[in-house]
């Protein structure tokens, strides 16, 4: 069955000849955590129940996405593990032909508990957010408690083969910069890998973001003096970051630049929302509804359509520099992947 998708059906394929493999789908916009530079305390005006998009639904655009050439899944959010029975969409998504990689990313919060029935649907790998190693400070970055259950969740993925795991850390001035070192020692006794984030702008957090932003140079700078680092391989997958090791190390360290330009050039990636509309690029107001032509009775093949057609204005590249705003859109969900 695969080799027949993989013979017959032309892969997706940009206006920039950048192969589109992967795709990013949000199962709900809701979070259990208010990350201070994610959403605001009071939330964000949610989407309305009815059109978030069904198990059925997501697994029909990930059929149609994997029948041209789409191969790797990643579940996020919001955070994803507060969707009931999320383990019923892994089974049903591993089970489309063509896809190999399903990966998840979450705030830990309600992984030890899933960790286990996760895996036997068939997810492979994910990602922790984790931008702190004390609770105090946890509390204040998330604006809720919970850095005990975030640990316990990594250390379910570990058990139940969830791995490798990468954790990924935003990297703050003055709220968690000065736990870089404590983070990158860490991937010399563990097989972690940790990823620092540049915090990017979103709406939400304008003037935190301007003044709290580290470049990923200086993080790596600071690491060095730790020991030497040597580039490695990313392990397992795709994604953005410049991955780097210590001699002997089980773990890596990587950071991840999404304001550089070159993190654009190998973008292999498109999203879909919770609410069924594909987005083309981290910033950018650009998107497409798939949710209209799928219960309006487009069946794959319409949706097969809708994602060749919108290679054409999939950007080269996102226009966004430091300090400016991205406009008015959220750059949810795109990042650490
Ligand atoms: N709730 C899940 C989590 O926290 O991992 C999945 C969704 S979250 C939006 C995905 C990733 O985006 C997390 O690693 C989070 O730290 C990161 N993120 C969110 N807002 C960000 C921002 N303004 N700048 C940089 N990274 C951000
Ligand atoms: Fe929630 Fe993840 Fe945003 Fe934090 S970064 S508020 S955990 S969605």
């Amino acid at each position: 069955m695969i080799d027949l998708i993989e013979t017959v059906a032309e892969p997706l394929v940009d206006a920039f000849r950048r192969p589109i493999t992967y795709l990013r789908v949000s199962v709900t916009d809701r979070c259990n955590l208010r990350c201070v530079y994610c959403m605001p305390e009071a939330g964000l005006p949610w989407i309305a129940k009815p059109d978030i998009l069904t198990f059925e639904e997501i697994t029909a655009i990930v059929g149609a996405a994997a029948s041209i050439g789409v191969r790797s899944i990643r579940l996020t959010g919001g955070e994803p593990l507060i969707r009931r029975d999320l383990e019923r969409l892994v089974a049903m998504i591993a089970a489309v032909p063509g896809i190999d990689d399903i990966a998840l990313s979450t705030n830990g919060l309600l992984l030890e508990a899933q960790a286990p029935a996760l895996a036997a649907a068939g997810l492979r790998r994910v990602n922790v957010s984790l931008d702190t190693l004390h609770a105090d400070r946890f509390t204040a970055i998330a604006r809720r408690p919970g850095l005990d259950r975030v640990l316990a969740g990594i250390d379910a993925a570990v058990a139940h083969g969830l791995t490798p795991v990468k954790i990924n850390c935003v990297v703050m001035r003055g709220a968690n910069d000065d736990e870089i070192e404590a983070f990158a020692a860490l991937t010399r006794e563990r097989a972690v890998h940790i990823r620092f984030i540049e915090v990017m702008p979103v709406v939400e957090n304008v003037e935190m973001q301007r003044d709290a932003w580290v470049s990923s140079d200086e993080v790596l700078a600071r690491m060095n003096v730790l020991g030497e680092l040597r580039p490695v391989p990313n392990p397992h997958g795709n994604g953005p970051a410049r991955t780097f090791a210590y001699d002997g190390a089980p773990g890596t360290v990587g950071v991840i630049s999404p304001l550089a330009h070159d993190y654009c050039e190998t973008c292999n990636r498109v999203r879909l929302s919770a609410d069924g509309h594909l987005k083309l690029c981290l910033f950018g107001d650009n998107h497409i509804d798939l949710r209209t032509p799928l219960r309006t009775g487009g069946g794959e093949e319409a949706i097969v359509e809708i994602l060749r057609a919108s290679m054409h204005v999939k950007p080269e590249r996102h226009f966004l520099d430091l300090g400016q705003t991205a406009s008015a859109m959220r750059a949810f969900s795109e990042i650490g992947g």
